[in-house]
């Protein structure tokens, strides 16, 4: 039987469609095994990322090493709708399928498993032609509707579960790729949507994260807080964790529809500048004052929830005391992480063009400014969570230390939990109640933040 891997890059949008394409192949049969570069799959499913060059360069190589050891490489994703011609470049054996096409990706393991008899091991990549036409003709019906079809049954790589109902952006800022490969903003309908949040919480998953590009651009007859009290009403235990939000999403009626317990208190605030120069630069549809009241607003519904945030460093034109004002108001908001990024120029994008560069000595000094605020920031966050009670969703996790588990609170944080002496050890998926005891932040992430203690 042909072995298959799908090697992921970028966002959790690209986990969970990657998801979606193991779990078809695991259903049409066919073993699916981490990527192993050393002796790779036969099939290895390349589902790339366009917001940095960086994660294009990765898939280059990864793919360039895949097709030179004979393997069947596909390539799909964002680097992959925006690039297309440069990826089939690097060899001509591999099948490029354009981002909006990657759904055809979820036919193919069917597929395949009727012409497998025909596909000798060794050559692979000499996929019978009904493969490849397969892969290169036009993805039947609707291709937009398509991009919701990424509905795994498990996820192996987690036992949380995730639910695309949002894709693309009507964004323009001017710095962003994402929007050019994942096209208009798009949303899953609300009833489709909880009629698959009830197939998870039937399956027993306790968490569900709602993922898109911008699900603050959800609309589809209500809006992301109208989803949030629907899907909340029509079903009874499982939480609900929000993938990246805008701070000019957030509202007096999100956070009413937030203020629910079964939403995680967990919010990663999309900011990227900290300085009204910059982010209008950048074409982001707010102030620093918003970013100030949006995080006021979150905190006055949830008892001290994990504020995330994510920073551009060195974007054309933002000065040296431009920069001051972003850490001051990471300084003042207190945000409890920062994943700080070093602008990726972008072919396309509007900033691509910008004269003003950020030399990248002077990069690199606001990104380890910024990184330690975030680790200020984690070590006081994680430190005023001892003593309190939190359900954590046991993870699968094969490094924990024996009589222990480890889980995902619904503040995010990872906790080292200790199986109850003589009581049944809690297996992967389950929620467990427990009082977190310590704090065992180090900047290394570890594999957990906290050790807590179940009664
Ligand atoms: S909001 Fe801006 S950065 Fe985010 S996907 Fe849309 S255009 Fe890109």
């Amino acid at each position: 039987m042909l072995s298959v891997s799908i090697y992921t890059l970028g966002c959790k949008l690209n986990q969970l469609e990657s998801e979606a394409i193991a779990s078809a192949f695991r259903d049409a049969g066919f073993p699916v095994i981490p990527l192993n570069e050393d002796e790779p799959a036969d099939v290895v499913v390349v589902n790339t990322c366009t917001v940095t060059s960086k994660a294009e360069q990765k898939a280059r190589r990864i793919i360039r090493k895949l097709a030179a050891d004979n393997v069947c490489v596909i390539v799909s994703g964002c680097y992959a709708q925006m690039d297309a011609q440069a990826i089939a470049a690097i060899d001509r054996r591999i099948f490029v399928l354009a981002g909006d096409r990657k759904s055809a990706l979820l036919d193919l393991p069917a597929t395949l498993a009727a012409v497998e008899g025909s596909v000798c091991e060794h050559h692979a990549f000499s996929l019978p032609d009904s493969i490849s036409e397969l892969l290169r003709s036009p993805v039947p019906g609707n291709a937009r509707l398509e991009q919701f079809r990424y509905i795994p049954n498990t996820f192996s790589f987690h036992s949380r579960a995730f639910l695309k109902i949002q894709d693309g952006c009507n964004g323009r800022c001017a710095y962003c790729r994402v929007r050019l490969a994942r096209g208009p903003s798009v949303s899953l309908e609300p009833e489709r949507a909880l009629s698959q949040l009830r197939v998870f919480e039937a399956k027993g998953y306790r968490e569900a994260a709602l993922t898109g590009v911008n699900i603050n651009q959800y609309d589809s007859g209500m809006d992301l807080a109208g989803l949030v009290a629907y899907l909340l009403k029509g079903t009874t235990r499982i939480r609900l964790r929000l993938s990246s939000i805008e701070p000019e999403g957030v509202t007096e009626a999100f956070c009413a529809a937030i203020a629910d317990t079964r939403v995680c208190p967990h919010f990663h605030l999309s900011v990227q500048a900290g300085n009204d120069a910059a982010l209008a630069k950048m074409r982001r549809p707010y102030t620093r004052e918003v970013v100030e009241k949006s995080a006021a607003l979150l905190r006055s519904v949830k008892d001290d929830p994990f504020l995330g945030c994510d920073i551009i460093a060195g974007f054309p034109t933002e000065t040296a005391a431009d920069f001051e004002k972003t850490l001051d108001l990471c300084r003042r908001v207190g945000f409890s992480w920062i994943h700080a990024f070093p602008y990726s120029p972008r072919p396309g994008t509007e900033a691509f063009c910008f004269k003003e560069k950020t030399p990248n000595r002077e990069i690199s000094r606001r990104i380890d400014a910024l990184l330690t605020l975030a680790h200020e920031g984690r070590r006081s966050y994680i430190n005023r969570q001892i003593g309190k009670k939190a359900e954590v969703v046991i993870e699968a996790a094969d490094n924990a230390p024996a009589g222990f588990v480890v889980g995902t609170t619904e503040t995010y944080l990872k906790a080292l939990l200790q199986a109850p002496e003589g009581g049944k050890t809690p297996r992967a998926g389950d929620a467990v109640s427990c009082t977190l005891t310590d704090a065992e932040y180090t900047p290394v992430r570890r594999a957990y933040d906290m050790r807590g203690t179940i009664p």
